[in-house]
């Protein structure tokens, strides 16, 4: 079934950064992204957020591609990367500028630390600083600031922005000052990832739910581009066990290279992948066709995964 938005052929994506190899948490949610798309015929794109490119990035991005093709997923053509595309980045802040949306700031890390410190302040999110600076004040801010260059920010105000997640449910949010262009010159995740969500169509953000709380800001900037604002879903984390801090490297072996070192396949990592999520019974082992086949969003498990995989026995 094919749908069309303004001739734009509607998308699944899942967009990791190229930083390293993927862990079964990442893996875990590429599966669901990739079956959320995949199981009304829809597109899937990988996309690179690789803001802070680094030598390494090539490298990590033919890793996470083998894992996943390794595990049964595919992808349309092209693989995007954001460090390609600047251009359309810097055309769409000079536009949101130009409409009078961002403010330049000069503040720190500190400076915002020791403001949301000081009595009376917000209880969170951007203090305000340099928001509604005239060019004396913004001249001063420029000369005593402790950074070298400003960063530009999404003048949010805190508006509140409403969405009904299809994983986590309704959500309230607020829309905070967000930083759009960094300092060092480079735009910012919730910027490219808004614009990119635009121009590549896409319809279903499946992603992990430590992203919920940008989300609104990232909606109100697909707004104000007139973009179509996609579906989103936050898929819950895996988890560590004891800690039940989100996965990371050190918690054993979390990769599937890690594992199938220790005697796992990748059948048997993708199923246990898929009956963590509730997507098929125990006692299953699907294919990859039959996890689209099947595929049932209302069945998702709705809490944590506590990672267990490296103390069972690998099959
Ligand atoms: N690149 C982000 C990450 O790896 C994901 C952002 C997204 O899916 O919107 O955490």
């Amino acid at each position: 079934m094919t749908r069309l938005y303004g001739g734009v052929m509607p998308v699944g994506r899942y967009a990791p950064s190229p930083t390293g190899t993927l862990h079964v948490g990442n893996l875990r949610t590429a599966l669901v992204a990739w079956l959320w798309s995949r199981h009304d015929g829809s597109g899937f794109r990988m996309r690179f957020e690789d803001h802070d490119r680094h030598q390494a990035a090539t490298e990590h991005e033919r890793a996470q591609l083998r894992d996943l093709a390794a595990l049964g997923l595919d992808w349309d053509e092209p693989v995007t990367r954001t460090s390609d595309r600047w251009a359309r980045y810097d055309a769409v802040l000079d536009e949101l500028i130009e409409r009078d949306l961002t403010f330049p700031c000069w503040c720190s890390r500190r400076d915002i630390r020791e403001a949301a410190a000081a009595p009376h302040a917000p209880v969170e999110g951007y203090p305000g600083t340099c928001r509604d600076l005239d060019g004396t004040g913004r001249a001063e801010r420029a000369a005593t600031a402790r950074v070298e260059a400003p960063s530009l920010r999404l003048r949010g105000g805190g508006e509140p922005v409403d969405f009904v997640d299809a994983v986590v449910g309704p959500v309230s949010g607020t829309v905070d000052d967000i930083v759009l262009r960094r300092g060092d010159g480079l735009p910012s995740y919730n910027l490219t990832v808004s614009v990119d969500e635009i121009d590549e169509g896409i319809e279903i953000v499946v992603r992990a739910d430590d992203l919920v709380p940008v989300t609104p800001a990232q909606i109100r900037i697909i707004q104000l581009l007139d973009g179509m604002r996609p579906t989103y879903a936050h898929v819950p984390l895996a988890v560590a066990p004891g800690t039940g801090r989100r996965l990371a490297k050190r918690d054993g072996a979390v990769t599937l290279a890690e594992l199938e070192a220790v005697g796992w396949t990748a059948e048997g990592v993708r199923t246990e992948l898929a009956r963590s999520l509730g997507l098929c019974g125990l006692d299953e082992v699907p294919t990859p066709a039959d996890l689209v086949a099947s595929f049932d969003p209302t069945r998702l498990v709705r809490r944590p995964w506590i990672y267990d995989l490296d103390e069972r026995t690998p099959w």
